[in-house]
């Protein structure tokens, strides 16, 4: 399955949709989610088509690489969680239930957070 330009976060990073944005750089978006499940949920995505996180690890260059990554330090940093910490979710594919299929990470925090899982099983 190739990319979908159609997709939701295409369509915001071509403003065709708004979003409450948090943070951007060259390669790097990252807004609030729409359905928060923690004081502080911020979705970060690369502003290049990249279907999940395998594709981006693969195919990106070490630049979007790395202006991904500081921009997830940047929300993390503007939204004030790093001294009590966060977490970073990047659901993939259909085992982890990825529903947006343009790859993207949350940063949630705000409150302590539980387990990660429910079960091992
Ligand atoms: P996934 O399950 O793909 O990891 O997460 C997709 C996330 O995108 C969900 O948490 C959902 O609430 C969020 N989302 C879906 N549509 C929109 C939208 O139009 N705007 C924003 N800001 N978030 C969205």
């Amino acid at each position: 399955m190739g990319y979908d330009p159609q997709n939701i976060f295409a369509k915001i990073l071509r403003g065709e949709i708004p979003c409450d944005k948090v943070f951007e750089n060259e390669h790097a978006l990252a807004f609030k989610d729409i359905q928060p499940k923690a004081p502080v949920h911020v979705l970060i995505i690369p502003k290049g088509a990249y279907l999940s996180s395998s594709d981006f690890s693969e195919k990106a260059s070490a630049e979007e690489i790395a202006g991904f990554m500081r921009a997830i330090h940047a929300v993390a940093d503007k939204t004030g969680v790093i001294g009590e910490g966060y977490r970073l979710i990047a659901n993939t594919g259909a085992h982890g239930l990825q529903e947006v299929p343009h790859f993207h990470v949350h940063l949630v925090g705000g409150k302590p957070l539980g387990a990660m899982l429910p079960s091992a099983r």
